[in-house]
């Protein structure tokens, strides 16, 4: 260990269904645009133009269970469901056709947004980050190993907001595949063990209020729910 001036914070981590054990939590990768429906909400051309990513800070995990505050500087807090691929090893220029090989397993997760920060930023052509790189902005519910679950590819993917289904996909409708995902990055930036891809959220996203509850799901992957203080 190097002699740091004071101690690193602790290595932000999610929880793994059916083990004690946690994944430790390197680098969290998004994918903008990867429903049709989506990307048309969003008033952007659904063609299947390379996928781009955005990132978001590894300690903004937060897991399934827990109370969030509403973010600082928003008045229109988004939910956006989304399957959270997360990587068991890594790798630069990975073959699609050896992708899912690096695929520790996946689980249900938010991509929680500000979205008057970030449409503020993507019109005056400024970083995405302060509208999805804030504090609490990554919930992730318990991550399900390929060895129980394999690779879901198909099945239904929602989230309801107090008991309202907002948003109602099925993962078959990705425009970019999980392999393909694992693929593109990996040709941007070295994948390692750790890294968190959350693949893109399908159409009906829309606001979160104080006091508001959201539980989301996808098939074989169980639920997530997380709470806004009042
Ligand atoms: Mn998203």
């Amino acid at each position: 260990m190097p002699d740091f001036v004071f101690a690193p914070q602790p290595a932000p981590s999610v929880a793994i269904s059916g083990s004690s054990a946690r994944f430790p939590v390197r680098r969290i990768l998004c994918v903008g645009r990867n429903y049709a429906a989506h990307a048309r909400e969003m008033g952007q051309d659904p063609d299947r133009e390379a996928p781009f990513f955005f990132t978001k800070p590894a300690d903004a995990v937060v897991d399934s269970g827990a109370s969030i505050p509403y973010p600082p500087l928003t008045r229109n807090f988004h939910h956006e469901i989304e399957l959270v691929i997360a990587i068991g090893k890594g790798g630069s220029d990975i073959p699609a056709t050896d992708a899912l090989s690096h695929v520790f397993g996946y689980a249900v997760g938010i991509d929680l947004t500000r979205r008057d920060l970030q449409f503020a930023a993507r019109d005056k052509g400024r970083p995405w980050d302060w509208g999805k790189a804030f504090d609490n902005a990554a919930p992730c519910a318990p991550i399900h190993p390929v060895a129980t679950v394999g690779h879901p590819d198909k099945g239904r993917i929602w989230i309801a907001v107090d008991g309202v289904v907002k948003q109602d996909a099925d993962l078959s409708e990705l425009i970019w595949n999980v392999p393909e995902i694992i693929a593109i990055a990996s040709q941007g930036v070295t994948l390692k063990p750790g890294d968190l891809i959350y693949s893109g959220t399908p159409a009906g996203v829309g606001a979160v209020e104080r006091g508001q509850v959201m539980t989301g799901g996808i098939d074989g992957l169980g639920e997530i729910e997380i709470s806004v203080t009042p």
